[in-house]
């Protein structure tokens, strides 16, 4: 059985507790490979490393920085099929998509951030008569960033290419559940001429390995994506160590379709909102609200389609959804499909585990769901499920639609479909949300704040607003 390393000081290294993980392949039920079941330990080793590469690193210059980092982005490039087999086999998402979505912007993300620095700027302010202030960026040194496993290395790369762009030095953590493209990114970096020591990859699990990360007093800033309940189990943790944080949390994200919108696209795009991923993408429309007139038309289409909506092991080309990405999590959604029915929903498709034959009959397979009749403050539709569930509301204005598209804890993300012009901008305006597509959904552009409002989360990464959180300001004034 294949065990992966931890990555410390440029050198695949054993967990120093020399104790394991079983890591699950979706798609089969089994266990393919083991991952190191690191601690504290590991963590301290990564810390003292990456505080020697700091010096060296902060100070080589944004062009020095820069050329390593699209190096390693083209890394990941020329490697492409052995990454995407490997998110693919890792995660239970079909091959298609790794293909398509994550590996890809894994390679923008570094390259993206290479090119960013180049152009990052700082403020003056000039005070008349008086002096001069100017503020300048400098990186804060030694930086923590933990990731899901929805989008293994798309989010992992998200979060380390500005850190490390703006002279950071990393320790990081990938999911667990996820470990592997993480696994192979070391020896990419290695590759592309990153010093020793500047980027440290740890895998175990969140309350071994995460935890020892977020309470290390070396790490200055946290910067997470996860669950709302982590979130908040380390915002308690690192606030009192008065750490710099980026919370990027769950959701619960409402898609809003009005009578005049584009019928056919509104169905297409909510096909992908909805199921995309197993419908495992933080920013997955799981509430959808339908006004009246087009309730029933759009319902009746929205079903027909699942037909071809194939759940199917991720290396079948046709397959448009695989499996989701462990038993637990496959337990956890299927436990919320019952609660529906108790609540007193109508599945109208789905609504149960897929099982497939052969060798992937005990894979983590669930039908893509739709349930009608619930009530918007019913649980179902206030928490987070994160799988390939829906359900589809309807309502006659828009004041409705917003009050129950604004109902829930969370505030990540949010769709909207017409085609007035006015009312686009009244919604956009009104719902709450740290991202608002109209007419589209998951449209990306890398250079806009990203994030949420309310538990979905604190501060924004993407563009400057990465750049910013990596680095901290000092303000000079000079009197005339
Ligand atoms: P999770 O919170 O269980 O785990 C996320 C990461 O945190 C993992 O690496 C995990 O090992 C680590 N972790 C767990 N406990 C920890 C602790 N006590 N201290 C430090 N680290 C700890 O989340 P998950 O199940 O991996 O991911 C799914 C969640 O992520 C969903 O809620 C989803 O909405 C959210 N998500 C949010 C965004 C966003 O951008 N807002 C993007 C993707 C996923």
């Amino acid at each position: 059985m294949e065990k992966l390393s931890n990555f410390i000081n440029g050198q695949y290294v054993a967990p120093s507790s020399g104790r394991y993980l079983d890591n699950y392949e979706p798609a089969t039920g089994q266990v393919y490979s083991l991952i190191p079941d690191s601690d504290a330990q590991d963590v301290e080793q990564a810390v003292l490393a990456a505080e020697a590469a700091f010096p060296a690193w902060s100070t080589m210059g944004i062009e020095g920085r820069a050329a390593i980092l699209r190096k390693l982005s083209e890394g990941i490039e020329a490697n492409m099929e052995a990454f995407v087999a490997a998110e693919s086999k890792d995660n239970g998402k079909p091959l298609s998509l790794a293909q398509h979505v994550d590996i890809p912007r894994a390679v923008s993300n570094f390259h993206f951030f290479a090119t960013a620095i180049e152009h990052f700027a700082s403020e003056s302010h000039q005070m008349e008569g008086v002096g001069l202030n100017y503020t300048t960026r400098k990186p804060i040194g030694v930086v923590g960033c933990i990731s899901p496993w929805n989008l293994p290395l798309y989010l992992f790369s998200w979060k380390i290419a500005p850190a490390l762009a703006a002279g950071n030095c990393v320790v990081a953590k990938p999911s667990e559940v996820t470990p592997y493209t993480a696994y192979m990114l070391g020896k990419i970096a290695k590759e592309a001429g990153l010093p020793d020591g500047v980027l440290n990859i740890l895998h175990g699990t969140g309350p071994n390995v995460g935890d020892a990360i977020v309470k290390h007093p070396k790490i200055k800033a946290i910067s997470f994506t996860g669950g709302t309940k982590t979130g908040e189990y380390i915002a308690q943790t690192a606030g009192p160590m008065f750490k710099k944080l980026s919370l990027e949390l769950g959701g619960k994200n409402p898609n809003i379709i009005f009578a005049d919108c584009d019928f056919k696209d509104a169905l297409s795009t909510t096909i992908r909102s909805s199921f995309a991923n197993q419908g495992q993408i933080c920013l997955c429309g799981s509430r959808i609200f339908i006004e009246r007139p087009i309730y029933e038309q759009f319902k009746e289409a929205f079903v027909a389609a699942m037909a071809k909506n194939k759940v199917s092991f991720p290396t079948d080309p046709e397959a448009k959804m695989g499996a989701v990405v462990s038993k637990p999590h496959m337990e956890k959604i299927l436990s919320y499909i019952e609660l529906a029915k108790e609540e007193g929903g109508t599945i109208l498709c789905g609504g149960k585990r897929k099982i497939l034959d052969g060798a992937h009959a005990e894979g983590y397979y669930i039908e893509p769901t739709i349930i009608e009749g619930l009530h918007y403050t019913c649980r179902t539709n206030q928490e987070e499920i994160f799988g390939p569930v829906v359900t589809i509301t309807p309502f006659d204005t828009e004041e409705e639609a917003l009050t129950m598209a604004n109902s829930t804890q969370y505030g990540l993300a949010a769709t909207v479909w017409t085609s007035d012009l006015k009312r686009a901008h009244r919604v956009a305006d009104q719902v709450q949300a740290g991202i608002v597509w109209v007419n589209a959904w998951l449209v990306r552009d890398l250079r806009t704040p990203f994030g949420g409002v309310k538990a979905s989360g604190v501060g924004r990464e993407g563009g400057w607003e990465a750049l910013r959180f990596f680095t901290e300001a000092k303000n000079v004034f000079i009197k005339y």
